[in-house]
């Protein structure tokens, strides 16, 4: 049985001090797994351009890449080591399709910590991070997904996380959701539960919706990873959904 690939929608970065119906399901998920040996954090928050960058370090550091919130945000820490083994391996592994390097400098971003920090609170499991090559268009990150899956094969959990509608323009929760927020939420999960992958990819064919939804679409990047980590036959099952606030979905799946 090859380990999970999980994809999570992360919303705000205040998910990390102000437990939410979503952070609670993202611990009941966690707990809810067998501790694998190590988990594949592919993070919508490390783009890169023109290759792909793994976290290369025993010790990876806490990242803080967001501005302007509460002080207590920027103590969290998820003291998690890395696997320089598991990173040797994929680069290894990727090299000559791709450009790959080590690196050491980036660390964990909070698309990483705030969700694992709920999944596996006691950080232990070794994380390796990999940054997405944002010069490469939507469907090569399905195939890039699929290029890793060898990992599930490995006990490595995978753990994409974004935002499967992500426009941080509209900022009321109490707002309902936006009709064309709903609309790419609902047809988006349609071609997902049909196993439609190849509708997934061309999300940008939706037109103004999509460049609605994703005005930048590395929040949705992962979503690609994900389905592209998916076995033949297998399915992605909604684990948790919802809108967080009135364009920012936090639909998230789990392989099943
Ligand atoms: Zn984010």
């Amino acid at each position: 049985m090859p380990s999970s690939a999980v994809f999570v929608s992360h919303g705000t970065p205040m998910g990390a001090i102000e437990p939410s119906r979503w952070t609670a399901a993202w611990a009941e998920l966690g707990a809810s797994l067998p501790r694998p040996k190590a988990i594949l954090s592919i993070s919508a928050h490390w783009l890169t351009q023109g290759g792909v960058l793994v976290t290369a370090s025993e010790k990876p550091r806490m990242n803080y890449d967001m501005y302007g919130f509460p002080a207590p945000l920027y103590e969290v820490k998820y003291p998690a080591p890395g696997s320089l083994a598991l990173a040797d391996e994929i680069a290894a592994r990727l090299d000559g399709s791709m450009p790959v390097y080590g690196d050491t400098t980036w660390g964990f971003d909070h698309g990483t910590w705030l969700v694992l920090m709920y999944m596996f609170p006691k950080a232990d499991v070794p994380v390796v991070q990999v940054s997405l090559d944002y010069s490469k268009p939507p469907a090569a990150h399905y195939e890039l997904g699929k290029k890793l899956s060898w990992v599930r094969e490995r006990d490595v959990l995978v753990v994409c996380s974004g935002n499967f509608v992500h426009n941080l323009g509209l900022r009321n929760p109490e707002d309902p959701p936006m009709d064309w927020a709903v609309e790419f939420d609902s047809k988006m999960h349609a071609a997902i539960e049909a196993g439609d992958h190849q509708s997934v990819i061309d999300f940008q064919k939706l037109g103004s919706i999509a460049s609605l939804c994703h005005p930048t679409y590395d929040h949705f990047l992962p979503v690609l990873y994900f389905l592209g980590l998916l076995e033949d036959g297998e399915r992605a099952r909604t684990f948790t959904d919802g809108f967080q606030w009135p364009a920012v979905s936090m639909r998230s799946y789990i392989s099943s």
